[in-house]
């Protein structure tokens, strides 16, 4: 049996900033993940630092199109009819968090950890050397149809949390983005928020300061997390640690159930279609109506987008990433398709939009679930989950405590 400092299971970009952080305060730490780091959920995402998204999705607003949409095969929400039993006591939670009081207080808490969420990011990678991976031009939601008199009520509700953003005209967002298509009528302008030009090499910069700092990556698969902080590899092998950390995003249910906590994790997969041609965009532009972002990357540009509850098992539908093309054409009319590569990731989606973040056993420490927000929000949690390792104890992560749904 080895014995280990800090033993990190799944290296995303939540376990390693996670590593990050605990490694930065002199702790040694090993990550096991049989993907490289960064390969799974963290490397296709949007690449967005999407600080202004304060509002969970449990939207009451969602309620009269949620049953059209969820069965629309190609629909921005859709869910496949197969899974559709598995995922109803998901969906159950998800509309007890619609009710004012759960909305109001998961507002508050997604907001707490948005804004800090890029003066965390800039500290990491400002301490080494990595600030290129970070471009803060802010980002665009974009409106075809909707009226004036809507886009300043949305963009009202941004301002009443404090989010810095300002309504754009038409010839103010050709100003801004010329390429955009004469249908794109009006937008909000995120002045502060930013985004990456590659997510996948973000991971591997840190990874790359991880190991000059001593940490270590083992390409093996976890099978069982038990509390004491031992964890029992596939194989049989068994490691001891000082503290066990959980960041395995979507795949992290099964292991959380074997510390004691049932936890209420689906997965919301997303597509990707990465075109080798680049936009002429200079910052990510998401649209209203079809639900899909554009992000300028340094290999092309990144349509991403759509939530389908299918599971952690059934193959991608490939349509799903195509229809992104449609999408990305009607706001950008000279975007190529030739040489699109398609991509399917998990996001861990909680029914209340919080992640998972405190102690759950002794030795055993959750952080994991962060939905559509994980790169977003991976330097804060990294850095408020280290210090209640570092602490000893998570009061202050009360809000995204696993017994919200477990109990003491
Ligand atoms: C299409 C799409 C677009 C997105 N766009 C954005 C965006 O613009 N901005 C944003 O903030 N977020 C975005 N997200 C969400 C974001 O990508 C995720 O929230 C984030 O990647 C989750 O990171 P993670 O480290 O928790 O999970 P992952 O990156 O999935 O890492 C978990 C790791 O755990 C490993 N693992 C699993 N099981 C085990 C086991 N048994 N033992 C050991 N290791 C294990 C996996 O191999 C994996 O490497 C997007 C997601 C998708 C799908």
């Amino acid at each position: 049996m080895n014995n280990e400092d800090v033993v990190i299971v799944g290296a995303g970009v939540v376990g390693l900033t996670t590593a990050a952080a605990l490694s930065r305060a002199g702790r040694r730490v090993l990550l096991l993940d049989p993907l490289g780091p960064g390969e799974g959920t963290s490397y296709g995402n949007a690449g967005h630092f999407a600080t202004e998204q304060v509002f969970p999705l449990a939207d009451p607003a969602l309620l009269p199109r949620l049953p059209g949409m969820l069965l629309d095969p190609l629909g921005p929400f859709r869910i496949r009819l197969g899974y559709l039993l598995r995922a109803l006591p998901w969906f159950g939670r998800f509309l007890l968090n619609m009710r004012a009081g759960a909305r109001a207080r998961n507002t508050e808490a997604l907001r707490r950890l948005n804004e800090a969420a890029l003066a965390q990011w800039g500290a990491l990678l400002g301490e080494w050397g990595l600030e290129s991976h970070l471009v803060r031009e802010g980002s665009l939601l974009v409106f075809e149809r909707t009226d004036e008199a809507k886009v300043q009520r949305i963009l009202a509700q941004y301002l009443s949390q404090g989010v810095a953003a300002r309504y754009l005209d038409r010839a103010a967002l050709r100003a801004l983005e010329p390429a955009l298509s004469e249908a794109v009528q009006r937008g909000i302008w995120f002045t502060d928020t930013g985004h990456t030009p590659d997510p996948y090499a973000l991971s591997l910069g840190i990874w790359q300061r991880l190991r000059e700092q001593g940490a270590r990556h083992r390409a093996v698969s976890v099978a069982a997390i038990e509390p004491g902080g031992t964890v029992v590899l596939e194989g049989g092998e068994r490691l001891v640690a000082r503290e066990v950390i959980l960041c395995a995003g979507a795949h992290s249910k099964v292991l959380a159930a074997g510390v004691g906590h049932r936890l209420p994790l689906d997965t919301e997969r997303g597509y990707h279609l990465m075109l080798p041609g680049h936009s002429g965009l200079t910052r990510p532009v998401s649209s209203y109506e079809r639900s899909f972002i554009i992000t300028p990357m340094a290999g092309g540009t990144r349509l991403a987008g759509t939530v389908e509850f299918a599971g952690l098992a059934a193959p991608m539908d490939p349509r799903r990433a195509d229809i992104l093309l449609t999408h990305g054409q009607a706001l950008l009319p000279g975007l190529e398709g030739k040489g699109a590569e398609r991509w399917m990731g998990y996001r861990p989606s909680l029914p209340d939009s919080l992640p998972v973040m405190g102690a759950a056993a002794p030795g055993v420490w959750f952080n994991f679930g962060h939905q559509h927000l994980g790169l977003t929000q991976a330097a804060v949690s990294g850095a408020w989950l280290a210090d209640a390792v570092l602490q000893g104890q998570s009061a202050p992560l009360a809000p995204f405590s696993p017994r919200r749904f477990t109990g003491p």
